[in-house]
């Protein structure tokens, strides 16, 4: 009889955990804040709002301190500080810092230099802030195009130290840096116990686990001309998503549109792209890559993605044409 029963309740308990597997009362959860002067969006797919509210304290900490560190903003951040000693003296930074700028100075290498974090020589010149937008004269962005240049930077391993070896030179992560903190945030909301997540700070995205029907994460590739439009529609897991694009910080002046997206070679916004989208293993890869490839172009951009293992990409050009790489199947 006890024999019979137990039959009975694991036959109906074996449906049972097949209709209903174990994340079934998943549901999603988000919040937009604001950090590190754009908008950061965190998504949870949790059974309870108290995991879910645990990540988004946790995803603004990490990113915050982040910021505290290497903003070039804000006065007291180490990069303020090499800045402020630039033709003078060496900077003792962090080790992550240290890091994060010998990956940006291998990105340059790889790039021939199209991406480089000392184009923040030309900010003096150029204002892209609302209300005090400025064009140079070619005079002026000639004037100050000699000191840009990734090469002058020197670091010194043993010491951790910084230079930037040119008086006037100055250097801005801000190409780099908002890829990294997705992916320290990413980790820390790991560590904490959370697998599927979702951070999307500005154009930079890392996509982690699955969403509330346990499938991978629907995201939207949007037109670069259509805010409302949608380019492509992906399924992704694990991966890092970045879209660089001339619609993100902007103005127009006498007709031109003038970008926040620097071609370092000639010292004005590059203009062969509306908008790369890059897919990479990490954020910090997939952030520096969307920038890189925007400068370069769709031809020197789509030979480098090739290139480059667990890298795929999209590329809007100039005229409106989308250029994907091989791994890249797009569902209209
Ligand atoms: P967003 O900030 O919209 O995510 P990007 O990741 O493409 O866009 O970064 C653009 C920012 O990178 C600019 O605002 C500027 O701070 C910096 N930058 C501009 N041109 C370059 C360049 N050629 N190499 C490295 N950094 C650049
Ligand atoms: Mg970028």
């Amino acid at each position: 009889m006890v024999k019979a029963c137990l039959k009975n309740f694991l036959i109906l308990l074996i449906p049972a955990f097949i209709l209903f597997p174990a994340d079934s009362y998943a549901k999603v959860f988000k919040k937009n804040m604001t950090v590190m002067g754009t908008a950061l969006e965190v998504t949870v797919s949790s059974d309870g709002p108290a995991k879910a509210e645990g990540a988004f304290a946790i995803v603004y900490k990490e990113m915050s301190r982040i910021e505290d560190e290497m903003s070039e903003w804000k006065d007291g951040t180490y990069v303020s500080l090499i800045n402020r000693n630039a033709g003078k003296k060496a900077v003792k930074v962090p080790d992550e810092l240290f890091k994060l700028i010998a990956a940006s100075i291998q990105v340059s290498e790889i790039t021939d230099g199209a991406f480089d974090i000392t184009w923040a020589a030309m900010r003096g010149v150029w204002d892209f802030t609302p209300g005090r937008e400025r064009v140079p004269s070619p005079e002026e962005v000639r004037g100050r195009l000699g000191l840009v240049d990734y090469r002058k930077i020197e670091l010194d391993e043993k010491n951790r130290t910084v230079f930037l070896k040119g008086e006037g030179m100055a250097m801005g992560l801000g190409a780099i840096a908002k890829g990294y903190a997705v992916d320290r945030a990413m980790r820390a909301v790991a560590d904490s116990g959370i697998k599927d997540a979702i951070i999307r700070a500005g154009g930079d995205m890392r996509v982690q686990g699955l969403d509330d029907e346990g499938k991978p994460w629907e995201i939207g590739i949007r037109q670069p001309r259509e805010k409302d439009k949608l380019l492509a529609r992906l399924r992704l897991t694990n991966i890092s998503i970045s879209t660089s694009g001339d619609y993100e910080r902007f103005f127009i002046k006498d007709n031109v549109l003038y970008h926040h997206i620097m071609d370092p070679k000639t010292g004005y916004p590059a203009k062969a792209c509306r908008s790369v989208t890059i897919l990479a293993p990490d954020t910090m890869t997939s952030d520096a890559l969307s920038t890189a490839v925007f400068v370069l172009g769709p031809q020197k951009g789509m030979e480098l993605i090739k290139k480059l293992k667990g890298v795929e990409g999209i590329i809007v050009d100039s005229d409106g044409a989308v250029h994907t790489s091989p791994g890249i199947r797009i569902n209209r």
